[in-house]
């Protein structure tokens, strides 16, 4: 059922919804952290010493993993999911989609005899043969070659997904052909956390760290999304379909007015909230939930941050917990980066930092001026990597979705620069006029290794919020991500151009000092090359002004607005040499990864203009004509009975209408046109004439719905929607 019944059927459902009961157990949610999970006090109890230790080794020290190990682990695993109830296992896999992939096996095979036995052994663990025919590979494996293995993450801990129709014991892996090329989000973010490592310990070595431990990046990233009832959501083709509102008026009560909302959370979605935290603390995942107050139904989820990899399959994990949860509370929990137009969008902030377990956190400014030399040295690789590779930073966060939120006024702008705050701009400043490490200190600037630094503010309140790439006292923020996407992307550029700059840096200290030069002095010529070349990249001002686009591009600084403009990014002669000499993508994968990027911008803004064509054909335009004959009915009867009439409201209606119709015939030949052509110009096709034919569309649809007789009207309203808990 669709139309107007459809609509009032759901709001007396969403008004007649009771909570489910008991849904909170008693246990206190620090008894339940980690519960469901493989963790390192688990292994320690049921693995021999020598295989912990080796396993230890992998997992904390960055070490090649023992194969001989995997016999034991797979035995210990296996018993210790089976006694909390799992039948069967999966290799969990990120393939180059918003998805999750698992493939279930039992446990039980059969004994020969009629009986069955328990079996998992280390080649089961380490090693699966999912068929992978159905997943996207931009051209990597013939559909006749369609096999691709999934390899153990030994890394990222297993855990036990606990399902209403059974138990299964989830293993993270990587994905990849048969000729070892890279078919999801995690092999590149495992091969870039190694490459960045590596330049980071030469770094490290160059501060007199004679054997530094293993580096690793760390990730934390804060998840947006918006809840709506469920019976709304069920009763919207487009939202089912497509994850966000294709159509849509603002509503009279808007987000100026979200001082009602502000403060307490309806007591539906703390419900809601607590059984996610409860969920997430047993899967090991360190949740924290609060109310975000900036549009009506949006919240935010902050887990503590993790070593990239583990984060980045946590986050996949939050999420569809997160959705299933809110099933289970009769709620959708929307991704979309856009679900609702004119209302704020949603993000995916990444913070990143990098350390490791002698150093601690290599961002954090340190109080001796030998730490602080150290401290703005990595700063200084995170101004060089975001200056030199800023395209591709915009590239790893280019969607279809996130296109409708990136430098729309709320979100970051496409532009990505650095805030760097006052004060460390200062100390930079100062650096850069220190003209090359003169033994002489001139006034106003800072010696390294001599001058400690001013205290740095860590107060989220003195943040500038509209840059994409923002200090925050001890971190980086990326702000770009989208909501929906996975940070794996973000966090493999990230490693890799922080990488590149670790390298630089390295191989230019170990020049100078090996000529002669003085190790602080050596630093502070550097890090003066870095400011000075790179520095423009640097901007504390307002994002969100339109000088700033225009100042932008006097200094050089990309803006690739659309998803279309930004891809070929990964591509340039530039990216695929920084790649392939990083280890982290062959030329032949980032082809493909190009390609896929662009296939999915092409499928889902495709499947949104033949939605919005159907939606406006057979939904709209019925309810419209319905209106019009109503009001057309309506006159008649009056001037029958030579009644005053006004005939104002019928011809509003009627001049939408032309403007719907004249509206579906575009959009109809357009969506004709989708397939003309290479990929290139199929999305570019997509984005010039589908996307504004889509617009056009909508803006009837849009004045229609508030010309329109309420009860006629066949879509719950944004009202409706985002008021309605
Ligand atoms: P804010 O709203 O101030 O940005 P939140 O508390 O919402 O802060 O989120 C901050 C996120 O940053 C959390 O996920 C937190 O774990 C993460 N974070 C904190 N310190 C670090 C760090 N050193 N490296 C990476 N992430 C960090
Ligand atoms: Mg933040």
């Amino acid at each position: 059922m669709s139309g107007s019944k459809a609509r009032l059927q759901a709001i007396e459902a969403v008004k007649g919804y009771t909570p489910p009961e008991g849904i909170l157990p008693e246990e206190a949610p620090g008894d339940l952290f980690g519960e469901n999970v493989f963790t390192k006090s688990v292994m320690q109890k049921r693995l021999p010493k020598l295989v912990f230790k080796s396993l230890m080794a992998t997992i904390e020290h960055s070490k090649p993993l023992d194969p001989t190990v995997a016999d034991v682990v797979a035995a210990a695993m296996k018993d210790w999911a089976m006694e909390k109830g799992a039948t069967h296992y999966a290799h969990v896999f990120y393939p180059l989609t918003h998805l999750t992939a698992e493939k279930h096996d039992s446990f039980l095979e059969p004994g020969g005899d009629g009986s069955s036995i328990a079996e998992f052994a280390g080649k089961t663990l380490t090693q699966g043969e999912p068929d992978a025919s159905s997943f996207p590979n931009g051209g990597l494996r013939n559909t006749f070659e369609a096999r691709g293995y999934t390899g153990w993450d030994a890394t990222s801990p297993a855990y036990i997904l606990d399902n209403p129709n059974g138990k299964t014991l989830c293993i993270p892996t990587v994905f990849i052909s048969m000729t070892g090329e890279a078919l999801d989000h995690k092999t590149p973010l495992l091969r870039s956390q190694q490459a960045m490592a590596k330049h980071a310990e030469r770094v490290l070595k160059l501060f007199g760290h004679e054997k530094p431990d293993a580096v690793v990046s760390f990730a934390g990233a804060e998840q947006e999304y918006f809840l709506i009832d469920r019976s709304f959501y069920l009763s919207r083709p487009d939202l089912l379909n497509a994850g966000r509102t294709l159509f849509g008026a603002k509503p009279p009560k808007g987000q100026e007015f979200d001082d009602h909302y502000f403060g307490a959370i309806p007591d539906r979605v703390l419900g809601y909230m607590l059984d996610c935290e409860r969920e997430l603390f047993k899967l090991g995942i360190p949740a924290k939930t609060r109310h975000q107050e900036v549009a009506p139904g949006q919240f935010e989820l902050a887990p503590m941050f993790e070593r990239s990899n583990v984060a980045a399959d946590h986050q996949q994990l939050l999420m569809s917990t997160l959705k299933r949860i809110a099933k289970k509370h009769g709620m959708e929990c929307l991704f979309h980066e856009k679900p609702f137009s004119g209302v704020n969008g949603s993000g995916k902030h990444v913070n990143f930092s990098l350390g490791n377990s002698t150093e601690g956190n290599l961002l954090l400014p340190g109080d001796t001026p030998h730490a602080n030399a150290q401290f703005l040295v990595f700063c200084g690789a995170v101004i060089r990597a975001v200056h030199k590779y800023g395209g591709l930073l915009r590239a790893s966060v280019a969607s279809a979705s996130n296109d409708h939120r990136l430098g729309a006024n709320e979100a970051p702008p496409a532009i990505i620069s650095i805030f760097l705050g006052d004060q460390l701009t200062d100390v930079f400043d100062q650096i850069a006029k220190s003209g090359g490490a003169t033994s002489s200190k001139a006034k106003g600037t800072l010696e390294i290794g001599v001058d400690t630094l001013p205290v740095l503010p860590t107060d989220p309140g003195d943040r500038n919020r509209t840059s994409p790439f923002a200090f925050t006292g001890n971190r980086f923020e990326f702000r770009a991500p989208g909501s929906l996407q996975s940070i794996a992307g973000p966090m493999v550029m990230i490693n890799t151009i922080m990488a590149e700059a670790l390298d630089y840096i390295a191989t230019e200290l170990e020049g100078l000092v090996a000529g002669g030069t003085e190790f602080n002095a050596a630093v502070q010529k550097v890090l003066e090359e870095i400011i000075t070349v790179h520095g423009s990249v640097v901007f504390n001002g307002d994002g969100y002004t339109d000088a700033w686009p225009v100042e932008a591009e006097a200094r050089g600084l990309p803006n690739l607005r659309t998803t279309v403009d930004a891809l070929p990014q990964l591509i340039t002669e530039d990216s695929l040499e920084l790649f392939s000499r990083y280890g982290v993508f062959s030329h032949h994968e980032m082809h493909s990864r190009y390609e896929i990027g662009l296939e999915q911008y092409i499928l889902s803004v495709g499947v949104e203009a033949r939605l919005t064509l159907e939606i406006a054909t057979t939904v709209i335009l019925p309810a419209a004509l319905r209106y019009q004959t109503e009001l057309a009915t309506n006159l008649a009867s009056l001037k029958a009975i030579d009644a005053e009439f006004d005939t104002t409201t019928l011809d509003e209606v009627s001049a939408a209408i032309k403007a719907l119709r004249a509206g579906i015939v575009t959009l109809r030949a357009e969506i004709g046109h989708d397939h003309d052509g290479s990929v290139e110009e199929q999305a570019a096709h997509i984005r010039n004439e589908d996307l504004p034919a889509m617009n056009a569309v909508r803006a009837a649809v849009d004045e229609l719905e508030t010309l329109v007789a309420d009860d006629l009207w066949p879509l719950a309203t944004y009202q409706e929607m985002l008021f309605i808990l």
